[in-house]
């Protein structure tokens, strides 16, 4: 196993975490779930027999006894182990509350700390509409002091603008979790920015949420003939320098296997493969007859068409060859729950869109065309 510096902490960790969201569960005869403790206690400790030493949990992970679970796999290796878990801050109505919910996952944890609690799933909203005006970032440091929390982190779903911004408002926050992988590149820079100022980073979804698990034509596309998808979107998460860990939500005594056997290679991925992976996934979207970069500029559309993400869905398919991904994803966006049943021929044709595209797209042409292609499958 592989340990990179985590930020400013002072502490080295596994290149490969556990993410203790999808441990194994029976369902109970009166539909209620439990984790299966015997296997969970096997495979959190067979991961660190091979040197993960960064296990990831949250209060409603595993219908809310995940935290309890992962207490009881690690309580014998408390001390030689990192424990993070997380927040929800719609647990958190007045400043008191951070320490309650805290207090709660200490309860479930059976530990008298945490080593790296996380405000949850921020974005720039909550972050300058909630945290700060709460001063909940000066309760974290108050739980910090009392000794309760050994840093202060959070994970994050918004813009890399919206990242910077916390990034530069936050300065007590001493790592981040956040979305990387080969398909989804849009943190990238921020990455960096995050290395730059000791911030830690941690990767969750680095096999694109599974979505890039299994062996497709992807590798082979990039050139790594030689390496499943899998590997290939493994290592190139942890080519990335500014990367300290990537997260695995492992199901499976192989899964542990494979991501160990990745996590504890040297040079995962020497600094030039790496920028070539990223250059051709570039290219390959560069050269399909849609490329759209994702910048969001068109919407919001008055008619509620998610147009980024149906055009993302269209490049999985014709780019990536992902096209079980792409149908999924395509139906999920025509179904959103915001928005039921928005498709193509919702568009009015007002042409917003087609103004504000830097990539000049013919935005209600494409509309249609994906959904020739994309409604067919
Ligand atoms: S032209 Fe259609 S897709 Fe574009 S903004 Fe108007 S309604 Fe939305
Ligand atoms: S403005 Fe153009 S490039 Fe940007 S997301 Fe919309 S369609 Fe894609």
């Amino acid at each position: 196993m592989q340990y990179r510096p985590f930020g400013k902490t002072g502490i080295n960790i596994s290149t490969l975490g556990f993410g203790c969201m999808r441990l194994p569960e029976i369902r109970q005869e009166d539909g209620s779930w439990i984790v299966d403790q015997e296997k969970t206690d096997a495979m959190l400790r067979h991961a660190y027999d091979l040197g993960v030493n960064y296990f990831d949990t949250a209060l409603f992970y595993c219908h809310e006894n995940s935290e309890i679970a992962v207490g009881k796999a690690l309580k014998p290796i408390r001390e030689k182990v990192y424990i993070s878990t997380k927040c929800p801050l719609e647990r958190v109505n007045k400043p008191e509350d951070f320490r309650k919910t805290l207090e709660e996952s200490l309860r479930k944890l059976d530990t008298p700390y945490i080593d790296f609690y996380h405000f949850w799933g921020i974005n720039q909203k909550s972050f300058d509409e909630k945290i700060i005006p709460m001063g909940l970032i000066g309760e974290a440091q108050k739980l910090k002091e009392e000794g309760l929390i050994r840093h202060i982190s959070f994970s994050f779903h918004d813009s890399p603008a919206a990242l910077k911004h916390i990034l530069d408002n936050g300065p007590e926050l001493e790592s981040v979790l956040l979305q990387y992988n080969l398909l989804d590149r849009a943190n990238e820079e921020m990455i960096q920015y995050a290395a730059s100022k000791g911030v830690g980073v941690v990767v969750m979804g680095p096999v694109g949420g599974g979505r890039l698990a299994a062996p497709t034509e992807l590798a082979k596309k990039l050139g790594g003939e030689n390496l499943n998808t899998y590997e290939l979107a493994l290592r190139f998460v942890l080519g990335n320098p500014g990367v300290c860990c990537a997260l695995s939500g492992m199901q499976t005594y192989e899964m542990v296997d494979m991501n160990a056997a990745v996590a504890s290679l040297e040079v995962p991925m020497t600094e030039a493969d790496w920028r070539a992976a990223g250059e051709s996934m570039e290219n390959l979207k560069k050269f399909s007859e849609l490329y759209c970069t994702g910048c969001g500029y068109c919407q919001p559309c008055p008619k509620g068409i998610v147009i980024p993400k149906i055009f993302e869905a269209y490049t999985y398919h014709n780019v990536y060859g992902l096209t079980q991904l792409a149908k999924n994803n395509y139906q999920r966006y025509l179904n959103d729950e915001k928005n039921p049943g928005v498709t193509s021929d919702a568009c009015i044709g007002c042409g917003y869109c087609e103004r504000k595209c830097p990539q000049h797209l013919k935005v209600r042409e494409l509309l249609k065309k994906v959904e020739g292609v994309l409604g067919a499958l």
